[in-house]
């Protein structure tokens, strides 16, 4: 007779769940291409993946590369948000917290608002929280990493510096957009001291690990965190729903239903308020800019462990 090994527990059963998207998001992985945009990033492996789910019960489950740091590139602007949200709660008026569809490097939507950012996960917004926490700390990057560290001091997370050179030497696009926010009168800061700490900000590297526990003050909901006040987490979720996928985020919202936030070294991050947080590296992206199998992960397993907001 065959023995039927059920997984009973409920870390078992994401477990399985996790191993199961996992091979969804590997195979998904195959339609998306690695970014260009930043000559340093064009030789990361396309095969690279990672996952790991981390439990607001203190669970840490994962598979693949999970303690390989990447690039998190975008996924910093909203561990660097939260940084300055620390310091400044009505940071927003700055920033603003409306969804765009034009793109995260747009500057005709910049110019268009008359210099103000859409929201804080477009470039401008992200450079305008990277000012701020100049003003506020005097390093942006090193508030950013401190707050990748608050559930482990020793955790491996530094920044890339051949990466921040090389879009520091192809960042006309961010250039300008610097240029058009100080025009505007929104930047506190230097132009060459804020591109320069923001692009050694988006050259941080961690691992999913790492991305995943470090998040879980924005799923905490057994009281006020120690991190972050409980009306700036749900805002700070309200905006990742609307505006962390950029384009794609009504398309994200509709069909998985969680606040997340992508970055264009291949990772993937997801908040479930009450449970956890779910994070993805997987290097090929898709048309809009996101995790071809990153997304597909979070899919898969949002849909397998029913992690959903609505
Ligand atoms: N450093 C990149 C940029 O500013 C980050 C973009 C991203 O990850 N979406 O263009």
């Amino acid at each position: 007779m065959r023995t039927c090994t059920q997984p009973t527990s409920t870390v078992e059963l994401l477990a399985a769940h996790l191993h199961t998207a996992a091979e969804h998001g590997r195979r998904a992985a195959n339609s998306g291409a690695v970014c260009r945009h930043i000559p340093a990033l064009a030789g990361v492996p396309s095969t690279g993946f990672a996952m790991a789910v981390a439990g607001v019960d203190g669970s840490l489950l994962h598979t693949g590369d999970s303690d390989h740091p990447f690039s998190i590139q975008s996924l910093s602007k909203l561990f660097a948000l939260c940084a300055l949200l620390r310091h400044d709660r009505e940071a927003w008026n700055d920033v603003g917290w409306d969804p765009t569809t034009s793109g995260y490097g747009s500057v005709a939507d910049l110019e268009r608002n008359h210099g103000r950012p859409t929201n804080p996960f477009v470039n401008s917004g992200a450079i305008v929280v990277t000012d701020r926490l100049i003003t506020h700390s005097g390093d942006a990057v090193a508030s950013t990493i401190g707050l990748l560290r608050n559930a482990d001091a020793r955790a491996a997370v530094d920044s890339d510096i051949d990466v921040a050179r090389s879009e520091s030497s192809t960042g006309h696009r961010n250039s300008a957009i610097a240029h058009v926010l100080a025009e505007h009168g929104y930047l506190e800061n230097p132009i060459d001291v804020v591109l320069q700490q923001y692009f050694s900000q988006c050259a941080i590297t961690a691992s999913v690990k790492t991305l995943a526990t470090a998040a879980l003050f924005l799923a905490d909901r057994s009281g006020p965190s120690a991190i972050l006040d409980e009306a700036s987490v749900r805002r700070v979720n309200a905006v990742l729903l609307t505006s962390g996928m950029y384009g794609a985020a009504g398309d994200i919202a509709y069909r998985i239903g969680l606040p997340s936030k992508s970055g264009i070294g291949g990772g993937v991050l997801a908040v479930m308020p009450g449970k956890g947080t779910v994070c993805v590296w997987s290097p090929p992206l898709d048309a809009v800019g996101n995790s071809a199998g990153g997304v597909a992960a979070i899919d898969e397993f949002a849909r397998l462990a029913r992690w959903s907001v609505f």
